[in-house]
């Protein structure tokens, strides 16, 4: 949508295709509902956290960036707010508003939207692309049209959330065209566990905790933040973010479990010290009250049947030797990762069209001349915290500014 109102803008002549009843149908859930648009991080740190290989964006990001966006958003009427992590919202807090504004802004230009139309395959000629052949019209009734154009922009997305039409059409259209895919997987994508301990701790939410993630029994990779269970495994900021590395180690048949310390905030031996204490002040308490002062109740369950502490033992007879393990279980709740959920429950797909293909000052094939690719295609992806619509913004407008250029 960015790429063909800048387009349109600069004086090309352009039809946006869309398989939807509506484009945008993704943006418009993103967030929550709320569009996380960008991130105030520095170019560098954006670099640093796209992969497999950000460098490939400084040119897009030097062009256009976090700061152009809210331009951007200001000009279409979205006021922007930061939060937290510098990640940048609009401040009516609304994705839906963002899809409309940017619908109501390709409608004053020389963009036409033409929606329920599917683009089927390219038309390419002496490597040079023609157009495009298109299914159009609502299901049953469709009929092939094609479409001639001396420039074509592939922005399909990826596979993730295939309800809102990425549906990967666009990695066949490209692999048409001679490009190579690469593999795709599932990102920020919730987990599977084997725990036992699914059916009580479910629904549980829990902040301010570490996670730290053994790849064949070796500590690999840490974060700390907010974690949730579910009946199937475990998802969450922290889980999201761990998870492009953990689905790579997963699909190399790698061992993975998870270690959760409940109390990141407290060293071992200070953490022993505030146990020692409640065990003392509450002596002719049982212990399983006086650890509901510790942990949410599900998790008290887990605490006792995990190191076998009986639940009924009054504070005062704890051995120090009990309390030592009591006190290395909440330092490291492990759980063993299975797998990974589907591309429908996946934020973002990891992989897709070589970078190597694509000339990065204007996203034009170095295959075929005149076909451009932007957006969640391209194999480049990043954590959430906003980069993943920035990359898409960036591309998309590179993209459009080298269509009129060329
Ligand atoms: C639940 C969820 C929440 C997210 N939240 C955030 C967030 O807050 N911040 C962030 O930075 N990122 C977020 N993301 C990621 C972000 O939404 C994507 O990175 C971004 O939308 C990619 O943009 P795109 O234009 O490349 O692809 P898409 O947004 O997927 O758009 C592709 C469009 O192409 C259309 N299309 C596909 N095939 C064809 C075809 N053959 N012919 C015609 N049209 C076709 C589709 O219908 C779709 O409209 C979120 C993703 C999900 C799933």
């Amino acid at each position: 949508m960015i790429a063909a109102g800048h387009a349109a803008d600069l004086g090309a002549n352009v039809i946006l295709l869309e398989k939807m009843n509506r484009p945008g149908r993704k943006l418009g859930i993103t967030g929550k509902g709320r569009c996380n648009i960008s991130n105030s991080a520095p170019l560098e740190i954006f670099i640093e956290k796209t992969k497999p290989d950000g460098r490939f964006l400084r040119s897009a990001f030097s062009t256009f960036f976090s700061d152009d966006i809210v331009e951007y958003m200001n000009l279409i009427g979205v006021k922007t707010m930061e939060e937290r992590g510098g990640r940048i919202f609009p401040v009516n807090g609304s994705a839906t508003e963002i899809v409309k504004k940017m619908e109501i802004w390709l409608a004053g230009k020389n963009a036409k939207i033409v929606t329920n139309t599917r683009a089927k395959c390219l038309i390419i000629n002496e490597s040079k692309i023609r157009g495009i052949i298109a299914l159009t019209g609502k299901s049953g009734k469709r009929v092939e049209k094609r479409y001639f154009a001396d420039r074509v922009l592939i922005a399909t997305g990826g596979l993730s959330y295939p309800a809102t039409g990425s549906t990967g059409d666009g990695y066949r259209l490209a692999e048409s065209a001679g490009h190579t895919i690469t593999s795709l997987l599932p990102s920020l994508v919730p987990l599977e566990s084997s725990s036992p301990y699914l059916s009580i701790l479910s629904g549980l939410e829990m902040k301010n905790i570490k996670v730290t993630v053994l790849v064949d029994n070796r500590k690999r990779y840490e974060e700390f933040g907010e974690m949730t269970f579910t009946s199937f495994g475990v998802t969450g900021p922290v889980i999201l973010s761990l998870s492009r590395e953990i689905v790579n180690h997963l699909e190399k048949k790698q061992s993975i479990e998870i270690s959760i310390d409940l109390k990141p905030a407290l060293e071992y031996k200070k953490l022993d010290n505030r146990i020692l204490r409640d065990l003392n002040t509450r002596g002719k308490e049982e212990l399983k009250n006086i650890l509901r002062g510790l942990l949410p109740p599900p998790l008290v369950d887990v605490a006792l049947r995990e190191t076998k502490l009986a639940g009924y033992k009054k504070g005062n007879q704890v051995s120090s030797a009990e309390r030592r393990i009591l006190a290395e279980w909440l330092k490291g709740f492990r759980i063993i990762i299975t797998g990974y959920r589907p591309f429908k429950e996946a934020i973002i797909t990891s992989g897709g069209l070589d970078i190597n293909e694509i000339d990065q000052r204007n996203m034009e094939s170095k295959l075929v001349k005149g076909l451009y690719f932007a957006g969640e295609i391209l194999n480049l992806d990043a954590p959430t915290g906003g980069y993943n619509l920035q990359i898409a913004f960036s591309t998309g407008w590179v993209a459009a500014e080298g269509i009129f250029k060329e």
